[in-house]
């Protein structure tokens, strides 16, 4: 088996005590998917258990873990995170011409999601310091029209969530929690995607706890809950059914196919367990990154995170920001030369052709353009050591001293 496999959930931090690795040395993958241990134990419990398709024992497991750790009514696993903001907006009720106000600077899910419904993105600038939503510019963009908030985490760093939930009860707005990166974080000791009305999960093996594909609906209100079980039941009662409180199933609303299987949910609860452990050692990472990068910074090079310290976030994403975003490409060939595997990220949805067609925006969108293009995400997973963090920051370093020439 050439997969990596941390031997009782462990995350070495430093190189001796590792495993072998599937990138070759002196290369930093940007991600590596980490298995934390039991992932292949809970998958012949799964297949022994003759019970494949959605809703059996680990969907339930994971489900009631996920609902006891938010504080709320239910939680429904789904295939994809995008499967989930689906199912919220079809909660929602949006309906066409309804406003619903997000970043630009998100994932193009956040708007599929209510594109789907003839509905329409509005676009809001993003905070500098936490590249979220700035909440102080919602208010202006509310019109007759608008039904929701969508907020994003970004990197599992939380949105100001009481501002926001305070101009959505004034408003009478839905707040819905694109919580994709922020599972393990809080706004202050509350946890992210136990906040807003409804939030959405990813389990994409790109997060820091995966599944290979996966997702989950939270919902933290129970007046939903109903609707939304028909929902994920393609439009019928089959829950109800299996549970005993009807005699048999039927169509009774709309709906789709939006369980994953036994298998992935078999996985993902293998990753749940691990969850604190996985926080910890990406932490622990970040930080090493925060020590290394500070010289940079000093000399006015690049610009790293601002998380507010009111706040626990999950280490799900390390970014520098450069100072000219005209070098950005010439930085990223010289760190993949060097073996590292940086990368940029969202290409704002207001300045793509899907963006121009079926959304938005509300005021200029100058942080969300400068901080887009400026941009650069470093290599964090479970995987890495320090050692790693060290030779990324050098690389970095020489690829952007003015002085430096790019070394391969
Ligand atoms: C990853 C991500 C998604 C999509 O998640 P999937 O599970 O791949 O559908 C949506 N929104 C944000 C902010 C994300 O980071």
């Amino acid at each position: 088996m050439t997969w990596t496999r941390a031997p009782s959930g462990q995350f070495p931090l430093d190189r001796t005590e590792r495993a072998s690795r599937p990138n070759p040395p002196m290369t930093v993958a940007f991600n590596v998917p980490r298995l934390v241990g039991p992932e292949l134990e809970y998958l012949a419990e799964a297949l022994a258990n003759r019970h494949l398709s959605g809703g059996g024992p680990f969907t339930q497991r994971c489900e009631r873990w996920l609902a006891d750790r938010l504080g709320v009514a239910r939680v429904l696993l789904t295939h994809s995170c995008t499967a989930a903001l689906e199912m919220a907006a079809l909660l929602a009720g949006l309906e066409p011409g309804d406003e619903v106000i997000m970043p630009s600077f998100t994932f193009v899910s956040t708007a599929n999601a209510v594109v789907l419904r003839g509905a329409v993105p509005v676009f809001v600038d993003i905070r500098p310091d936490t590249l979220n939503l700035d909440e102080a510019l919602i208010e202006a963009a509310i019109t007759p029209r608008t039904r929701a908030i969508c907020v994003v985490h970004y990197a599992g760093v939380a949105c100001e969530m009481d501002a926001i939930m305070a101009i959505a009860a004034r408003h009478g707005l839905l707040v819905i929690e694109d919580a994709a990166q922020a599972l393990g974080a809080t706004f202050r000791d509350r946890p992210l995607g136990g906040i807003g009305h409804m939030a959405a999960l990813s389990f994409h093996e790109t997060k820091n706890v995966m599944s290979g594909e996966g997702g989950a609906l939270i919902l933290r209100d129970p007046a939903l809950v109903e609707r939304a079980e028909i929902l994920w039941q393609k439009g019928t009662d089959r829950l109800r059914f299996d549970r005993g409180e009807v005699s048999k199933y039927t169509w009774v609303d709309v709906g789709s196919s939006f369980l994953p299987s036994e298998i992935i949910a078999a996985v993902l609860w293998a990753q749940l367990g691990a969850m604190e452990a996985i926080t910890a050692h990406r932490l622990a990472l970040w930080d090493a990154y925060a020590e290394a990068l500070a010289p940079l910074e000093r000399d006015g090079l690049l610009c790293g995170p601002r998380p507010p310290a009111a706040h626990r976030h999950n280490a799900h994403i390390h970014h520098v920001l450069l100072n000219d975003a005209a070098r950005r490409a010439e930085v990223l060939a010289d760190l993949r030369r060097a073996g590292v595997h940086a990368v940029s990220h969202y290409v704002p949805l207001h300045d793509s052709p899907a963006g121009r067609r079926f959304a938005r925006s509300a005021g200029p969108m100058r942080r969300t353009e400068d901080i887009a293009a400026r941009l650069v995400r470093l290599p964090l997973h479970g995987d890495m050591t320090r050692e790693d963090v060290a030779n990324v920051v050098r690389t970095l370093a020489a690829a952007v001293r003015p002085d430096a020439v790019a070394e391969a």
